[in-house]
C-alpha cells in the first residue's frame, strides 16, 4: 500500500522507486490520508503505547513533496540537503532515495551520509573554516568537494588535502534573513581576487563559488544580487586560469505553504531562474547546486510534548490563569525559541478524554514551561488552551528544522533521546 501511494505521489519526479520503497520499509512507514492526519496518528499511538515522552513524526510523504517541489521549481539547481538542520536518519535516507545531494559540515555528519552508502560525488564539505583533522579524514574518505573563504583555509587545504575542489564563499546577506550567517563567512567582494590569487599560487583547483544569503531569507534580490556577484568572481577566476564549473546556492529556502497545503517557494525560484538565464546560462558548462536545510526538515517534523504537570493561579486580570509543564524545553528540541527565532504553535491533545469535542468550552490563558529547573525554560508565558490534565499532549507543527539538532540534555532531561514515528502522507 505505502508502495503505491509513493507511486502515485511521486509520479512527476524521476527518483529511483525502489530506492525509496526501501526507505519505507525500513522505517515501517504508516500512511496518512494526507499532512492534517499527523494529530489523528500521533493520539492513536499515545494511546496505544501510553506513551508519557516526547517525541517526533517524521512525514516522508512531506519531504517527498518538498523535493518534487524544489526541482520543478528550480530546474537547473540540484538540491544538497544541509545535514545539520534535522540529520533524522529516515529523513536523510529518504532525500538520499530521492536523489539529492548532502551538505556536510563535520566528520560527524561526513560520517553519517556516507556510512547510508551515498558517493563522495553527492557531498559537499560545506564548511569554510575546518578543523584539520577533519581536512585530513575528508581526504582519506575521497570527499574532494569544499568551500574555503581566507587564506589561511586555502593554505590548511593545501597542505592537508590539495586535490580537492574548492568553492570560494562570497558574502551575500539578505538583510530579511531570520539568521544572518555574513557575519562570519563570506570573502567580501574586494577580497575575492586576492583569495584567487593565494590559490593559484598554492596549486588549488578553485571550481567555482558558493554563498548562503542567510537562514529563513525572504527577499528573493537577494539571491539575484549574489548570483550577480558570483558571476564576477567568476569571471575573475576564468581570467586566472580556474576551471569555473560549479555554483552553489547555499540555503535560506524556506517553505511557504499555499492554501491547499502544498510546497511553495514564493517568488525566490523565479528570481533565481532569471539571475541563472542572465549570468549562468544553460549550456555554458556550469553545474548549480543548493544547500536547503530548513526548506526540506521544518514542515517535515512534527514534535508532541507530555503535559507531566500542572498548576493554577489567579491572572492579574483577575480570571484564571493555568501553567503546565511539558517534557521538552528550550535547552531541548524547542531550543529553536533560543536559536532560531522560533515562535512556538501549541496543539492541545486530550489523551484522557476520547470523545472530547473538537471545541472545547473551557479555554483559559496558560503558559507552558519547559522541564529543567532553570526560569528561563519557558516554551510559551501566554497561550490559550483547552483545560489539560497530566498525560495529556501539546502538538508543535513544523518543527522538523534546528529542533532536534541542535537539543541537549541539561539537566538530565534526554531530549537527544527521542523516538521518531515515520509516517507518508
Ligand atoms: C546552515 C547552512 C545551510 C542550510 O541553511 P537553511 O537556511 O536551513 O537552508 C546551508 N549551507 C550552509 C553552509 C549552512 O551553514
Amino acid at each position: 500500500m505505502v508502495a503505491q501511494l509513493t507511486r502515485q505521489r511521486l509520479l512527476a519526479s524521476p527518483c529511483e522507486f525502489s530506492e525509496v520503497d526501501a526507505v519505507l520499509a525500513q522505517y515501517s512507514v504508516t500512511p496518512l490520508p494526507g499532512p492534517a492526519a499527523v494529530a489523528d496518528f500521533a493520539l492513536a499511538r499515545i494511546r496505544e503505547l501510553a506513551l508519557e515522552e516526547t517525541f517526533f513524526v517524521v512525514d516522508l510523504g512531506m519531504a517527498a513533496r518538498l523535493h518534487a517541489c524544489f526541482v520543478g521549481a528550480l530546474p537547473r539547481v540540484t538540491p544538497f540537503y544541509a545535514v545539520k538542520c534535522m540529520p533524522e536518519p529516515g529523513l536523510l535516507r529518504m532525500l538520499a532515495a530521492l536523489g539529492a545531494g548532502f551538505d556536510c559540515a563535520s566528520a560527524a555528519e561526513l560520517t553519517a551520509v556516507l556510512g547510508m552508502g551515498v558517493p563522495p560525488s553527492r557531498i559537499i564539505y560545506a564548511h569554510p573554516v575546518k578543523p584539520p583533522a577533519q581536512v585530513r579524514w575528508a581526504a582519506e574518505s575521497g570527499v574532494d568537494l569544499t568551500t574555503a573563504d581566507t587564506v589561511g583555509e586555502l593554505e590548511k587545504l593545501a597542505r592537508w588535502h590539495p586535490r580537492t575542489a574548492v568553492l570560494l564563499r562570497i558574502r551575500a546577506d539578505d538583510p530579511s534573513a531570520s539568521c544572518c550567517l555574513g557575519n562570519k563567512y563570506g570573502a567580501e567582494p574586494i577580497d575575492a581576487f586576492g583569495l584567487l590569487v593565494a590559490a593559484r599560487s598554492l596549486g588549488l583547483d578553485i571550481a567555482g563559488v558558493c554563498f548562503h544569503v542567510g537562514s529563513g531569507a525572504t527577499n528573493p534580490q537577494a539571491f539575484t544580487a549574489a548570483i550577480a556577484s558570483a558571476r564576477k568572481v567568476f569571471n575573475m577566476g576564468a581570467g586566472l586560469g580556474f576551471r569555473m564549473r560549479l555554483l552553489d546556492l547555499g540555503g535560506g529556502f524556506v517553505n511557504r505553504p499555499g492554501p491547499d497545503g502544498l510546497p511553495c517557494l514564493g517568488g525566490v525560484p523565479a528570481a533565481i531562474n532569471a539571475a541563472l538565464d542572465a549570468h549562468f546560462p544553460d549550456g555554458a558548462g556550469v553545474r548549480v547546486i543548493a544547500e536547503p536545510g530548513r526548506f526540506f526538515a521544518e514542515h517535515t517534523g512534527t514534535l508532541l510534548c507530555a503535559v507531566h504537570g500542572k498548576r493554577e493561579r489567579a491572572a492579574p486580570n483577575g480570571g484564571r490563569h493555568v501553567d503546565y509543564w511539558i517534557s521538552d524545553g528550550i535547552y531541548g528540541n524547542l531550543n529553536g525559541i533560543y536559536y532560531d527565532h522560533l515562535q512556538p504553535v501549541a496543539v492541545p491533545l486530550r489523551v484522557h478524554e476520547p470523545n472530547a469535542s473538537p471545541e472545547p468550552t473551557t479555554a483559559s490563558s496558560s503558559s507552558l514551561f519547559g522541564p529543567t529547573c532553570d526560569g528561563a525554560d519557558v516554551v510559551l508565558s501566554s497561550c490559550v488552551l483547552p483545560e489539560l490534565a497530566v498525560g495529556d499532549y501539546v502538538l508543535f507543527p513544523g518543527l522538523g528544522a534546528y529542533s532536534w539538532a541542535g537539543a541537549a540534555d541539561f539537566n538530565g532531561f534526554t531530549c537527544r533521546d527521542v523516538r521518531f514515528m515515520h509516517v507518508y502522507s
